[in-house]
């Protein structure tokens, strides 16, 4: 667990701090989970604030992490796959977020539904949202 995070950071450019290492370890343990800042700053006991949003903001550029946007309106993150690297997200999967405990995890790449763009639009990003109930609230 250790050595796999001191390897991921050696991986994407990043210099070993404590916090990076903390950081990093909330993300490997919440396997899959997205994380909202707010969570990140309980998980580590009240940390400096300005601190953690730029180790937020290292890791998404080097590719560590990516927003994992579920329309909740709250930003959060998960780790990335193995194929993000510093230079390029890989992270074209849809996300799930429950509307009962909030939770929002990253869902294997499957087939994506075609969307039809009017012609001469551009697209630089899409996010796919699937609303619903986790497994633990549909069967409580
Ligand atoms: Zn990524
Ligand atoms: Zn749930
Ligand atoms: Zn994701």
């Amino acid at each position: 667990m250790q050595e796999d995070i001191m390897e991921k950071l050696d991986k994407h450019d990043l210099r070993k701090t404590i916090i990076r290492k903390d950081v990093l370890k909330i993300f490997v343990q919440a396997e899959g989970k997205a994380l909202s800042s707010k969570d990140i700053e309980q998980a580590l006991e009240n940390p400096d604030r300005i601190t953690l949003y730029r180790t937020l903001r290292s890791f998404e550029e080097k590719g560590l992490i990516h927003q994992a946007v579920d329309g909740s309106g709250t930003s959060k993150y998960a780790l990335c796959s193995e194929d993000c690297t510093v230079h390029e997200h890989q992270d074209d999967h849809a996300h799930f977020h429950c509307t009962k405990c909030e939770q929002t995890i990253c869902l294997e790449t499957g087939p994506r539904s075609p969307v039809n763009v009017p012609e001469g639009y551009i697209v630089r990003r899409s996010y796919l949202v699937l609303e619903g109930l986790c497994r633990r609230c549909a069967n409580p």
